[in-house]
């Protein structure tokens, strides 16, 4: 999609911190989604003096529980939609799911950035690839399966390959590996049938992401690449710089986000996920609009963090170039943690990683755990590549994850 079919919202203002808005109050910024993102975000905009309202149907969201106020109505409610944009001068969203007709809705109100449009192609993993396509980045070879004519005419080259679902899938779900024709058939069953894209599966050497921000004036700018670790199909590690990278991969990746931001009429944060294959080329993946999981190191290991840039590009304030400070290692800290061998419900060992030397433990205030949700993370920052690496490791044992 080119940016000439985007829609867009009023245009932005400059948005200055701290001052009085049309709303009468100091100017306020509005999320979607009360999760962890959400949750960061507000940080980031409260450090800058902005006033900020959560919509999140969880009474007890993590970005709620920060937020000066919290609407706690369905994304579609036109209640809660109107509430958001009388109070917020300018809207994002934390999450990809967001309705697309929610901010259609609120752009008719007030800037929305991220816009609706640009949100919906990142929706939806055909769009997504044909608009990756369209900018001339690889990508894995796929098929769209709608119908069984569809699923009957894959070609064999697309087998041993992983069924996705076209919509809602996140950390590994809405996926399944086949290796047969039979398989697939199971698997698109299995799926209820629903709109799905077929990928072959590649041999990955490793995986790489690169976060970029643009403002509506077109200027951008971008992260370092993240190297990033996944186990069962949620990111576990994070490590910048990226160990395995040549300077030579990290351009193409930089070049192609900026270009799949620039071609979207991108304003906002956008996470653009890689696979860097066997044979040591660079293969797009999917992509996120807005700050990502791979991004957290940003807040302590750089001097801008993601999260500020995505206040900053909504609010048409200047972008800076990030400057990583530190290398880092970033660890994901998921419900299963809080569980011992036996299942018993018990409390991480915080004391021990925070006797380490430069470890920032952030947690996100999420009241239950569950194995596999995603309560905190941990960032560790070092002189030296080494240094991070080793106190990476030490938290990692202290607190019973595996090695990398
Ligand atoms: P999600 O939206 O759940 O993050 P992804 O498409 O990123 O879904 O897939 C999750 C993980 O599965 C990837 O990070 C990668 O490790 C693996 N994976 C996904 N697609 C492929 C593929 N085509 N070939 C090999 N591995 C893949
Ligand atoms: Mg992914």
């Amino acid at each position: 999609m080119d940016a000439a079919a985007v829609t867009s919202s009023p245009s932005t203002p400059v948005l200055l911190p701290g001052v009085v808005g049309p709303s009468g109050q100091p100017t306020t910024l509005g999320v979607m989604g009360g999760g962890q993102l959400g949750r960061m975000f507000v940080h980031a905009a409260q450090t800058l003096g902005y006033r900020t309202v959560v919509l999140d149907p969880d009474p007890s969201s993590p970005a709620g529980l920060v937020a000066h106020a919290h609407i706690a109505t369905s994304y579609l409610d036109g209640t809660g939609l109107f509430g958001l944009a009388g109070m917020a001068d300018a809207i994002t969203t934390e999450f990809e799911n967001v309705p697309a007709e929610a901010l259609h809705a609120l752009a008719a109100q007030r800037p929305v950035a991220p816009g609706a449009a640009a949100v919906a192609v990142c929706q939806d993993r055909a769009a997504e690839k044909a608009h990756f396509m369209a900018c001339s980045v690889a990508c894995a070879p796929h098929a769209l399966i709608e119908t069984p004519e569809q699923l009957a005419a894959v070609p064999d080259r697309l087998l041993p390959g992983i069924l996705k679902t076209t919509r809602m899938g996140y950390d590994g779900k809405g996926q399944i590996r086949v290796t047969s024709r039979e398989d697939l058939e199971a698997a698109w069953l299995d799926l209820k049938q629903v709109s799905c894209v077929l990928e072959a599966r590649l041999s990955l050497a490793f995986e790489v992401s690169v976060i970029v921000a643009r403002n509506a004036a077109g200027e951008v700018v971008h992260y370092p690449l993240q190297q990033n670790l996944h186990r069962d199909g949620i990111l576990a590690v994070t490590t910048v710089p990226a160990p395995d990278l040549t300077p030579a991969l990290q351009a193409q990746a930089i070049t192609a986000a900026e270009t799949i931001a620039a071609r979207l009429g991108y304003v906002g944060v956008l996470c653009v996920e890689f696979f860097v294959l066997q044979d040591g080329s660079l293969v797009v993946n999917e992509m996120a609009p807005r700050p990502h999981n791979s991004g957290h190191y940003t807040i302590d290991a750089c001097d801008v963090s993601q999260f500020e840039l995505q206040v900053r590009a909504m609010c048409n304030l200047p972008l800076v170039a990030p400057r990583l400070h530190s290398p880092t290692v970033m660890l994901n800290l998921l419900g299963d943690l809080w569980f011992d061998a036996e299942g018993r419900e018990h409390t991480p060992n915080w004391s021990g990683v925070l006797a380490l030397p430069g470890v920032h433990l952030h947690l996100y205030g999420k009241h239950a755990a569950r194995p596999g949700r995603k309560m905190g993370h941990l960032t560790c920052t070092a002189a030296t590549e080494e240094q991070v690496r080793q106190t990476g490791l030490r938290a990692a044992h202290i607190l019973g994850l595996s090695r990398w």
